[in-house]
């Protein structure tokens, strides 16, 4: 096997479809190179190498070592100058790149093949031996850090005291004199740090920081990373060798990173930092304030410092450029990290760029009308489960607020919840239930945790680029950055904002879409919903071949998922109904009575509550199916617990209220969720689905009647086991429909069918099929029956199951495919065998989710059944699992 891959200089052994072997770094390289932008030679060692290195014991083969000679003599033989030779010296950054860009693995190494020899030669050839030295103190540093991985906070101490020695500010105020100092204070901390003085060797620095990386691969932050996103364990990470380019060489030297579109907003612009005579990570690191990239971007800031633009106007030129290049290449925005050599342009990275789920939108739509990609293209470029976002209220323009002070809207989306300081305790919070805000300094990968438990991020220091902004963006949690008046004192759990004081447990809101910080909580205002996300939905709803339906039961609900596309009804509870507080006596005493005649005078009572119910639902949703499940919760959930509550059945009833507690204590159920609940309820009190089907069936009279248009309504009877159940019960509804219809001489559509939620129900689908004009898979249901798990009680051991990767994902969530999806498949398969044009649908929350929604695609469903909010979601994964 190849384990190296070389690029630059004319040659590239591999490109951007060699990802899973380069990672997403190396193949970029490898393409940019190849496409004739201006690339640093160097070499990719593959993931494959990655993963044989911990199948050996954590070892490199010795066939290995040869190959990174070659790939080292072909940096060589393009740059002239030699690893490890004083006189010209070679020097390398070692990068990691896994197949998905992983904020949690090493950092990079840079200035690799320094030593007290290299230095000295790489001194004497350059014209400002500054430049050398200020290398070499920063390899020693991150050598240390990632490599050696000792205390880095001592290396700041030592570069802090040499800056106040001398009364500087910046690094950069710094002399190569200076510097040479601090390289002996450098190494004389790693000898009492490590024990052994700093590696002059070079193929030692170069195995130990390949090495570095691939152990990374199984660092706990690196772990936390992949379990938060789904990334297999098995996948490794490449390492990148890469000749260094020097952004630190002086005036006419920098580096910078940039998005060819603004990454929160999408618009069509570029967007950027860049930083003269530094290296690296400075932008991001917030060592010093990066000045804009563009003109415009400076001048709507109000900053001073000249922008790239002004700056390096020739530079700038080449880099814009190449952005449009780029952008058209890979027909995406793209992310990308360059450096400016004494102004000669170097390309170091590209990649689609992490975006909002606003900009996701906006670039998706505006890149198909600018012709770039297809409309099916946009489509498949928004991540369904994004929309959320975008779904869900902003901070009200209009609302009073309390300015506390303003950052950096670094990632949009508005917040409220208690201030919290650290990311455990948010996280600890959040598990309680809590809204948090994280509070920090600036934000590090160990803070990953406590960012996804908060429901928002502020920082004091930091960029657009920081940290902080760049995972809140990718997680989709609000974030403020670089709100820099703010005053942190993390240990003491307050921070200081002029003479306001913030302490842990204030509320704080968030506006990342403006850098506000109010304190207290801000209202907030519903969605736009026009724009580029109808734009969107007009192309989904396009190619979809799901049809889209909602789960409610209120009219409210039902208004709000109709705006938001909803074609139907796939589940409305009415139990619901029967909670509420001017009912729940009568329906106790339907429970509580003796007999038929007790329980059928509570149920007249009941009867035109239900018949309202469905008319105001009917109303929203006329023209539109509305699937109406019978009652189905255990009778368990209604009994009366409090003595108020038995009196005021007593007082309804005139029944004893001894006899009455005697009853209840005759239902109780040891375990009601397989007890006395669905169309078990149906077969023993037939009264019960008799009143609820009249009530349907008069409601849809009522409604043909006002509005001349007929509602459609389908009657599903929940828990079926056997074709006998739904039979008895299919005629109990049809009687009820014959009687209604021959009253008020109308005849209205109906459907009779049944969800399958019982592993029994799905075996004999065929059988059942005979009785039911349609199937709607209750997922809820039939997964906790089929993996014999109650999702109520799931939560102490599943997300160790998850861990451990038992199920893949919670199958609460996300349809285990194998299993309960097997079930689906087959119960399907056996219903059409029987009736070829029964309907099938999901209702249960996996209705909404878009990897359940590409099975429900791949077995042929008719529709999902989604929660109002998350209709447009399933509208555009529906789309998406048709292409
Ligand atoms: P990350 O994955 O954390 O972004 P990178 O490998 O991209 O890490 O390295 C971070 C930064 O280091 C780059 O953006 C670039 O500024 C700098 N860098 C990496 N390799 C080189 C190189 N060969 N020459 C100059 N700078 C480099
Ligand atoms: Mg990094
Ligand atoms: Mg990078």
């Amino acid at each position: 096997t190849q384990y190296i891959y070389r690029f630059g200089g004319g040659v590239s052994d591999g490109g951007k479809g060699d990802k899973n072997l380069l990672g997403g770094k190396g193949a970029n390289l490898a393409e940019m190179a190849s496409i004739g932008l201006p690339v640093p030679p160097g070499f990719t060692i593959s993931t494959a190498m990655c993963t044989r290195y911990y199948d050996e014991g954590q070892a490199f083969p010795a066939s290995v070592r040869d190959e990174v000679a070659n790939g080292l003599r072909h940096v060589e033989g393009i740059t002239g100058k030699v690893f490890g030779d004083p006189a010209n010296p070679l020097l390398v950054s070692v990068r990691s790149g896994a197949r998905v860009s992983m904020p949690g693995m090493m950092d990079t190494v840079l200035n690799l093949g320094l030593n007290d020899a290299t230095v000295e030669g790489l001194a004497a050839i350059s014209a400002d031996p500054r430049f050398a030295w200020d290398s070499y103190r920063r390899f020693i540093q991150m050598y240390a850090d990632v490599v050696l991985e000792l205390d880095h906070g001592r290396f700041e101490e030592a570069l802090e005291i040499a800056k106040e020695d001398q009364g500087f500010y910046l690094d950069t105020e710094l002399s190569a004199d200076d510097l040479r100092k601090l390289v002996a204070e450098y190494k004389a901390l790693v000898q009492e740090l490590w024990g052994k003085p700093f590696p002059q060797d070079v193929h030692d620095q170069l195995w130990g920081a390949v090495g570095a990386v691939f152990g990374s691969w199984q660092s706990e932050r690196a772990k936390v990373y992949r379990r938060l996103n789904d990334i297999p364990g098995d996948w490794g990470t490449a390492v990148n060798v890469q000749a260094m380019v020097f952004g630190n060489m002086g005036e006419t030297s920098a580096t910078g990173v940039a998005f060819t579109r603004d990454p929160s907003t999408g618009e069509n612009g570029y967007y950027g930092e860049f930083l003269i005579n530094a290296q690296g990570e400075d932008v991001v690191a917030g060592i010093r304030t990066p000045q804009y990239l563009t003109k415009a971007a400076r001048e709507a800031a109000g900053a001073k410092p000249a922008s790239m633009e002004e700056a390096m106007p020739q530079v700038y030129g080449e880099l814009a450029r190449t952005f449009d290049l780029l952008e058209r290449h890979y027909r995406d925005m793209q992310d990308i990290e360059f450096t400016v050599e004494q102004a000669k342009l170097w390309m170091l990275q590209t990649r689609s760029g992490k975006r909002t789920a606003k900009a996701a939108l906006k670039i998706a739509v505006d890149m198909a009308e600018e012709g770039l990609i297809t409309e099916e293209e946009a489509v498949l470029r928004v991540e369904p489960s994004a929309l959320d976002q975008l779904l869900h209220p902003t901070l009200d323009p209009d609302a009073p607020r309390d300015v506390l002070t303003k950052g950096l809207p670094a990632s949009p989306g508005a917040a409220s919840g208690k201030v919290v300081f650290d990311a455990d305790t948010a996280e600890r919070a959040a598990a309680n239930g809590e809204a948090v805000i994280l509070v920090r300094v600036e934000t590090s990968p160990e803070d990953i945790h406590g960012m996804h438990a908060a429901k928002g991020i502020l920082t004091a220091r930091g960029g657009m680029t920081s940290h902080a902004a760049v995972v809140a963006r990718g997680m989709g949690r609000p974030c403020v950055s670089g709100a820099g008046t703010l005053s942190i004192v993390a240990k003491d759990k307050i921070m200081r904002c002029g003479d306001r004081e913030i302490r842990e447990g204030d509320i704080l809101t968030i506006d990342g879409a403006t850098g506000q910080v109010m304190v207290g909580a801000v209202a907030t205002i519903q969605p736009e919903l026009a724009g580029d996300f109808g734009t969107l939905m007009v192309w989904a709803d396009k190619v979809r071949r799901l049809r889209v339906r909602t789960n409610a039961e209120t009219p409210d609900d039902c208004r709000t998922a109709r705006e938001f596309g909803a074609e139907g009804i796939g589940l409305c509870r009415t139990e619901h109904m029967f909670f509420e507080a001017s009912r729940i006596t009568s329906v106790r005493q339907m429970i509580l009575a003796e007999n038929e005649a007790g329980r059928r005078a509570a149920l007249d009572k009941l009867l035109p509550e239900q018949r309202s119910d469905f008319a105001e639902i009917f109303e929203v949703m006329v023209g539109l199916p509305c699937t109406i499940r019978l009652l189905d919760p255990p009778l368990h959930e209604f009994l009366p617990h409090e003595e108020a509550e038995f009196e005021d059945v007593a007082t309804a009833t005139g029944i004893d209220i001894e006899k009455l507690k005697r009853r209840a204590a005759e239902l109780h159920e040891f375990n009601p969720m397989l007890g006395h609940r669905g169309c078990r309820l149906g077969v023993t009190y037939p009264e019960i689905y008799e009143m609820q089907a009249r009530a349907i069936f008069m409601a849809a009279c009522d409604v043909a009647e006002k509005s001349g248009e007929a509602p459609v309504p389908e009657v599903m009877i929940p828990l079926v086991a056997t074709r006998r159940e739904l039979e008895l019960m299919k005629l109990v509804v049809d009687k009820a429909a014959g009687e209604v219809f021959a009253e008020r001489g109308r005849t209205i559509e109906y459907l009779v069918g049944t969800m399958i939620e019982l592993p029994r129900a799905a075996l004999k689908a065929g059988e059942i099929a005979e009785q039911a004009e349609f199937f709607s898979f209750g997922t809820n249901d039939l997964t906790q029956t089929t993996l014999g798990v109650s999702r109520d009680d799931a939560a102490r051991f599943l997300s160790v199951y998850v861990e451990k990767g038992i199920y893949a994902r919670d199958p609460f969530v996300s349809i285990d495919v194998e299993g309960v999806g097997e079930l689906i498949a087959l119960a399907a398969e056996r219903g059409r065998a029987t009736r070829p044009d029964i309907k099938l649908g999901i209702c249960g929350e996996h209705g909404g989710d878009p990897a359940s929604i590409a099975f429900c695609e791949q077995v042929g469903l008719d529709y999902v059944s989604a929660s109002p909010y998350r209709v447009p979601i399933a509208r555009l994964a529906a789309a998406q699992a048709a292409l």
